[in-house]
């Protein structure tokens, strides 16, 4: 039998990777932070003078891309290399980065198998853009979070604040403006809700409320099976 998918999609700061990582702890199921693979490699790039512009080159530094995850306490931890790089992809250039990679089809393609592995494993939680429409077209429930780009640049100044990284609010929020419209606007999995997703609104909500809120959905898909 399959094993089973949770797709969590939505723009950044919508409360995807805290509310993942939660449903992930809560049912037992490895956690998939597709963002993070894109990060790893705009840093990757980065690191060996590869532009981010272009599509071959990056697409060959996939096939030796070196990724691991570790779930740290409350903490996933991203290894790459066998090296610790859960802070260094979260910088707001990095994002940059990882907003301009993700735009390539060859990187895209380059990056699905990956994906899809994960879930040969075991049962995910696996979160993203496109989890729901591409990656993972079967998964059920397939969630997207949104939330008022003022709401997601709030939570995450101070997410990057926490990691002891000093950015003002206006930069978060024009860094975020920008990089929803890359992701929503490009040709390849542009960031869109599945016809056959549900949209939680995280607005007025605590982190609480949104996992029970999914938990039942959960527990509803589980039922009409
Ligand atoms: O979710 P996170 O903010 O870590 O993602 C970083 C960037 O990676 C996003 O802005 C988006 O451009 C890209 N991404 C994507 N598809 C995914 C996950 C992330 O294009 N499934």
């Amino acid at each position: 039998m399959p094993h089973r998918v949770i797709a969590i999609d939505g723009p950044a700061g919508s409360g995807k990777s805290t509310v993942a990582r939660r449903i992930a702890q809560a049912l037992g199921l490895t956690l998939l932070d597709t963002g993070a693979i894109y990060r790893s490699l705009a840093l990757r790039a980065r690191e060996q003078g590869v532009d981010w512009g272009d599509g071959p080159a990056l697409a060959r530094l996939c096939a030796s891309l070196d990724l691991r995850f570790r779930l740290e306490g409350e903490k996933d931890r991203v290894l790459l290399d066998g090296r610790d790089v859960s802070d260094a992809i979260r910088t707001p250039e990095i994002s940059r980065g990882a907003s301009q990679v993700s735009a390539l089809p060859e990187v895209r393609t380059a990056l699905l198998g990956r994906q899809r592995r994960f879930a040969e494993e075991g049962s995910v939680v696996a979160e993203g853009r496109d989890i729901g429409t591409v990656v993972f077209p079967s998964a059920r429930p397939k969630i997207f979070l949104s939330a008022s780009p003022e709401v997601r640049a709030g939570r995450r100044h101070a997410e990057l604040a926490s990691a002891g990284q000093r950015v003002s609010l206006e930069e978060v929020l024009r860094e975020q403006v920008s990089r929803d419209a890359a992701d929503a606007g490009r040709s390849a999995a542009p960031l869109r809700a599945a016809a056959d997703a549900i949209t939680v609104d995280t607005s007025g909500l605590e982190i609480d409320e949104v996992v029970a809120r999914i938990l039942a959905l959960v527990a509803a898909a589980d039922a009409g099976r």
